[in-house]
């Protein structure tokens, strides 16, 4: 069966304080649930975290790393510096890294490399631009994102990998694709991930959803059978709602 994952991605959101605050709140509000429960603060919160949530069912993770282990990178944090304060898991090609940060296709496979070899787990990131769902070319970009960043992997990597298929129109915008065209969509990664590396690893691979995750619409886009949990931005910043999402499962 696959994993079903439903993982807060907080941005640049909460102070140390605040974070200390959230973290209380979700360890009060927690329930137990089918899904893992993951958690995304800013990287000078991370170690803080991963502290405080040790014995909790809730894994701490980073939104981001460099591809390089060190050096002349002003500003930027390695696969190994988030290895040596608790963390196993890194989200990599979120758009709004692609959009500000100019990340394209070359870099994150260079950072997903960088992730695998430093043993981390990648939440790798990706969908479409309003533009290409109105020209129906929603799912050749898609397949491209996929291919060009992860299909140079060894099948025994996948199991490092989440996908989470995030439409860049739906993310913060309020606007969400509809339950259907998550379910087409994940599907349709699904079959590409099976042609190349076959039908087990497919159906053994984690497709989460992004972009407008709330507690009022989670349980019908989480009953889609191809849709394995949730990436959720501005509803992950209440306890309340991120564990209404959480057990929508
Ligand atoms: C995200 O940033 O990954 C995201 C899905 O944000 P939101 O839930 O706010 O749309």
């Amino acid at each position: 069966m696959r994993t079903q994952i439903v993982a807060g991605n907080w941005k640049m959101n909460n102070d140390l304080a605040e974070t200390q605050a959230l973290i209380s709140n979700l360890k009060i509000t927690k329930q137990s649930s089918h899904a893992e429960v993951m958690i995304a603060p800013t990287f000078t919160n991370l170690y803080e975290a991963h502290k405080a949530l040790i014995g909790v069912d809730i894994e701490v993770i980073a939104q981001n790393m460099h591809f390089a282990k060190n050096g002349a990178y002003t500003g930027e944090v390695s696969a190994e510096m988030l290895r040596s304060v608790g963390i196993k898991t890194v989200i990599l090609g979120h758009s709004e890294r692609r959009a500000y940060f100019g990340e394209n296709n070359q870099i994150l496979t260079q950072k997903v490399d960088a992730a695998l070899a430093a043993d981390l787990r990648v939440i790798f990131c990706f969908g479409e631009e309003l533009d290409d769902r109105k020209a129906q070319n929603h799912e050749s970009v898609v397949k491209s994102q996929i291919e060009k960043v992860l299909f140079h992997l060894p099948s025994n990597q996948l199991k490092h990998i989440v996908l989470a298929y995030e439409p860049v129109w739906a993310i913060g915008t309020g606007e969400t694709a509809s339950p259907d065209q998550v379910q087409n969509m994940h599907a349709f990664i699904r079959n590409t991930l099976s042609s190349k590396y076959g039908e087990i690893i497919a159906q053994n691979t984690s497709i989460l959803y992004g972009g407008s995750v709330k507690p009022a619409n989670a349980k019908e886009i989480f009953s889609k059978p191809d849709v394995d949990g949730g990436l959720i931005g501005g509803a992950a910043l209440k306890a309340k709602d991120f564990f209404e999402i959480v057990n929508a499962f």
